[in-house]
């Protein structure tokens, strides 16, 4: 591929076996020896990439029972193609649905302002599908596959401190362990980012979001005609509006309708109220298109979460300790890619360390792993910012702008540029073209590492007969 943003050759990718993959590492694997802090869906895809490269995991996870909280995520075509790499698409095919589009509504009365098709688009164009899954069942499949391939989780096992000199974890019972590489996905609460930060805490941004998550029971929707269509075909659905938006989409096969309601709140969660939330949720949608609220007044439950943005660390390692997934970036869900960050960082990790020829080569592999995904991360963090600003204009110039340019996607129009961040041309081939091993490998390579040049020299020449062919 060039080195410069193109998408010239994409047209060869469909010709199977016309261009090479990215060359594998031809270095000796050095197995290590990993302790995995965190059994969260970073934390288990981390698992499952690094065991598939040879090395040997045992995972530390605190809780007693291992589970997700919340209801859908979406796993977009960046995650879901890697997903497939490591094995997973048995695992996670019984649980997903594939919905056809996702189109942005009016606030006040649900009119199409854009509208991305992702059905047959994302598969033709990013090799995989675009899924949304209940966050049990995506956690189940991982759990089910690191099972499989006998990775060792200890639950009640929390880690209270580190030491990256020694490539050591202590826990809470007062226990230590030992190994080659301590990897932390700890969440966005991290302990491991602490001892990396030397006792700092990293400062948040504070958007001033907040977001109710609930779940409707579609037998209620069904029954009702004025709401019954939005199920009729599996799809993502978002009402944006000032200061507002709400995000929808059935999971379970259909069973359920997942939603995401984010509003204004910079308030401190310790002083929220749980038995005023669902009227509170109401509260703040009132006069809202008649469907959605409608359909808002079917929820019977909802749990607030609050929303916040890491900054951009400088560093994800010290010594022997690295940390990814949440506890390295975590962003606001709004590009609907925090754990499909953490799995590109799982991946990232193992690409990288299969490049090492000798153990003495791991402060450079994590070196590498840490240039490449700290780049990627923050660029992610940013475009999930940038779409809290873009959703949210009040009625005015700017948002009439926005749908204006957003009008030749939902009319079937060509347009080269888009404000709906899934649509737009160039963020789309960022966002869920990016190839993660291929990043790595460039980077070893621009690093003299452990790709020879005259591989290198073999490879583009390979590449030219093939095209000329
Ligand atoms: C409303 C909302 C919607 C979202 N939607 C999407 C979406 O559609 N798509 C998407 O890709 N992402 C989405 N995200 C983001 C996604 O949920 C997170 O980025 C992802 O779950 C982070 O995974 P993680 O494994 O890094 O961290 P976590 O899920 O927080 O896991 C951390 C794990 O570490 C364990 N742990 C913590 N401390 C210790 C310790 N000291 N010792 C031992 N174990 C410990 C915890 O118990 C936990 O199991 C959304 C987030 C929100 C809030």
């Amino acid at each position: 591929m060039p080195t410069y943003p193109s998408n010239s050759l994409h047209f060869a990718k469909a010709l199977k076996g016309a261009l090479p993959s990215a060359p594998k590492p031809t270095g000796a694997p050095v197995g290590l020896n990993i302790l995995l802090v965190g059994a969260g869906l970073g934390g288990l895809a981390t698992a499952i990439a690094l065991t598939q490269a040879g090395h040997k995991v045992t995972i530390y996870e605190q809780t007693a029972v291992l589970g997700e909280v919340g209801a859908g995520i979406q796993i977009p075509s960046n995650s879901a193609r890697i997903l497939f790499e490591l094995g997973l698409e048995p695992y996670l095919k019984p649980y997903v649905t594939m919905p056809e589009s996702i189109t942005f509504r009016r606030w006040q009365n649900g009119k199409v302002i854009g509208k991305t098709r992702l059905i047959p688009d994302f598969v033709d164009n990013f090799h995989a599908p675009y899924y949304v899954i209940h966050r049990a069942d995506f956690h189940s499949a991982l759990c089910q596959k690191a099972q499989d391939m006998g990775i060792e989780i200890k639950l009640g096992a929390m880690v209270v401190d580190y030491d990256p000199v020694l490539g050591s974890i202590t826990l809470a019972d007062g226990t230590s362990h030992t190994g080659d590489l301590l990897v932390a996905a700890d969440g966005i609460k991290s302990v491991a980012r602490k001892v990396l930060l030397d006792g700092e805490e990293m400062p948040f941004r504070k958007p001033g979001f907040a977001a109710y998550r609930a779940v409707v029971d579609v037998n209620r929707m069904r029954n009702d005609p004025e709401v019954a269509w939005i199920l009729e075909r599996p799809a993502l659905n978002i009402w944006i509006g000032d200061s507002r938006h709400v995000m929808t989409y059935t999971i379970g096969a259909g069973k359920a309708f997942n939603m995401v309601l984010s509003h204004p709140d910079s308030s401190d969660p310790a002083g929220w109220d749980v038995r005023t939330a669902l009227q509170d949720m109401k509260a703040e949608f009132q006069g809202w298109d008649p469907v959605l609220t409608k359909i808002i007044g079917m929820v019977e439950k909802t749990v607030k979460w609050p929303l916040m943005s890491g900054s951009r660390l400088t560093r994800w390692t010290r010594g022997k300790l690295v940390i990814l997934g949440d506890a390295a970036h975590a962003m606001l869900p709004y590009m609907s890619q925090g754990a499909a960050m953490a799995v590109e960082d799982g991946v990232a990790l193992a690409r990288s360390l299969s490049h090492m020829q000798s153990p003495e080569q791991l402060s450079e592999a994590l070196g590498i792993f840490e240039k490449v995904r700290i780049v990627r991360a923050g660029q992610m963090q940013e475009a999930s910012l940038l779409n809290g600003q873009l959703w949210h204009f009040a009625d005015g110039p700017l948002q009439e702008a926005r749908d204006a340019a957003m009008a030749p996607e939902v009319e079937g129009l060509p347009f080269s540029h888009s404000p709906n961040q899934w649509s737009d041309p160039a963020t789309q081939m960022w966002c869920y073209g990016y190839e993660t091993e291929r990043e790595i490998d460039s980077a070893w390579t621009e690093k003299g590492g452990a790709l020879r040049k005259d591989q290198i020299v073999e490879t583009l020449n390979r590449n030219l007969i093939n095209l000329a062919d």
